[in-house]
């Protein structure tokens, strides 16, 4: 594990000190810790979205299916992310992608994160989710002038690629949409996406698979998983559980000396919120922002915000690769900084909530789902690169029905399983974080 991960990120036993904590609905299930040895056809590690979805999926075709989470249910990033529900769960380029998997893959994965948008919306209509649904698609804003081109050069990509139509804001009009600040220089608008209080969503999944049949268990940290001729043996402080098959949704929080199958493959990397007190409709209208549109600026580092449906203001960024309790008190005013500078009407607007976690990159820069050893019977959806609020659901039932039959290999895009590839000499990621950082810093300035 490399060393970004301080310790300190990983005190499963407290709850997450994130705006979502304080406001969502209660859990509704009784998640009680395994304390005995119990058997099951699938056990899935992890209950964020993917696990979540997985188990809902196979619970719901009549599989015998237990989650083990070492914390709550939605203790890692799917409890304390932004909530946009959106597409881009990669870091290869898209002519990149055309090039190492071909334009049909590279559409038909284009295609998957639009569908997994559709999933996030469908499974909160199907189960009653109340997960303050908000927005209508999501805005690219151009942190430097020079960025202004690229922005219509991505529309004319996207249109041509992809037949996807997104609309170009010039400076003037992003004022006249609620989309204004003196650092954004021009918008792209697409339609897809929308915002969720992501713990209530996490939280409605867990219910929807208890109801279903999944049996969760909170508190429940797999420690030593042993691999017998009978099957697999998952070992947690106070129980056992026997499986036939094993599914890992643990992303940026994998437990790589457990799960030496993932060793070397992954890059966990910080992302960080803070969330303002209820902004007035004077504050709101003195900064020209009062759109519930999702909104990226256009930086490498890239910053995400939005308006939350009740006023509040959340606005995240990317950085800092030190994980300790130091490093997230150091990090907080670079991020503070930032949010005052592209909101300088919202200066005297007090932070109430800052909180960080992991999210989790790949070498080869997109997700994997799939089968990990060659009998089939340990499997894994991981890496969305950032946006796995509806990647992670995707993949988690896409997983499921992969280790079923009810979904063959070839039917998902080879971009999504072509293989989970390790990161030369991974001792050193840690390192390759820092270079990426600074050479984004730098790309960020021009
Ligand atoms: C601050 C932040 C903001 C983000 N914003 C967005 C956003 O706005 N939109 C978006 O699409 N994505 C966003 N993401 C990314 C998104 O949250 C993740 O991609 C997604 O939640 C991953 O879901 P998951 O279920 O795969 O993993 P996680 O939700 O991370 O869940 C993994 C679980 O595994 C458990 N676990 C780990 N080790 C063990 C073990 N040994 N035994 C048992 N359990 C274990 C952990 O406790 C954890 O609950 C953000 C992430 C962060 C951190």
């Amino acid at each position: 594990m490399p060393s970004t991960t301080h310790p300190h990120a990983f005190h499963f036993d407290r709850a997450v000190d994130s705006y979502w904590e304080a406001s969502a609905d209660p859990p509704g299930i009784d998640a009680a810790p395994l304390q005995s040895e119990e058997t099951c056809d699938v056990a899935i590690i992890g209950a964020g979205f993917t696990g979540l979805s997985a188990a809902l999926e196979l619970a719901g075709s009549g599989a015998d299916v237990r989650v083990l989470e070492a914390g709550r249910v939605g203790w890692g990033a799917s409890g304390r992310n932004g909530g946009f529900a959106c597409i881009g769960s990669h870091k290869l380029s898209y002519g990149q992608m055309i090039r190492t998997y071909g334009l049909e893959a590279t559409r038909h994965y284009y295609q998957t994160m639009h569908q997994s948008v559709a999933l996030v919306r469908e499974t909160l209509d199907r189960y009653g989710i109340d997960a303050w649904a908000s927005g209508d698609g999501e805005v690219t804003l151009a942190h430097l002038p020079s960025r202004v081109a690229e922005l219509r050069d991505e529309q004319a990509f996207l249109r041509e690629t992809f037949g996807d139509r997104t609309e170009f804001l010039p400076k003037e009009e992003l004022a006249a949409r609620g989309l204004d600040g003196p650092g954004f220089h021009a918008g792209l608008k697409g339609n897809t996406g929308f915002g969720i209080h992501p713990l209530n969503y996490a939280r409605g999944l867990a219910r929807a698979a208890a109801k279903a049949g999944a049996r969760i268990h909170g508190s429940s940290r797999l420690l030593r998983w042993e691999e017998t001729p009978q099957g697999h043996v998952l070992h947690t402080a106070e129980g056992r559980l026997r499986a036939r098959h094993v599914i890992v949704a643990t992303n940026g929080y994998t437990p790589e000396d457990v799960s030496p199958r993932h060793g070397g493959k992954l890059m966990p990397a910080l992302s960080s919120i803070l969330v303002t007190r209820v902004l007035t409709q004077d504050e709101l209208q003195s900064q020209g922002w009062t759109s519930p549109l999702m909104a990226y600026d256009s930086r490498k580092l890239l910053h995400y915000f939005r308006l939350l449906p009740n006023g509040r203001f959340l606005f995240g960024g990317r950085g800092g690769t030190d994980a300790s309790d130091n490093g997230s008190t150091a990090y907080r005013p670079v991020l503070e900084g930032a949010f005052r500078e592209l909101f300088p009407a919202w200066r005297g607007a007090e932070i109430t909530h800052y909180w960080r976690g992991f999210v989790c990159l790949a070498y080869d820069l997109v997700p994997y789902v799939g089968a990990l050893d060659e009998a089939r019977t340990v499997w894994t959806a991981i890496a969305y690169h950032g946006n796995g609020v509806a990647m992670g659901s995707w993949c988690g039932r896409a997983v499921a029905r992969l280790l079923t039959g009810k979904a063959a290999h070839g039917e998902l895009s080879p971009v999504l399983t072509r293989r989970l590839a390790r990161f030369p000499l991974p001792a050193f990621r840690p390192l390759y974080l820092k270079g990426a950082y600074v050479w984004y810093g730098w790309q960020d300035k021009s």
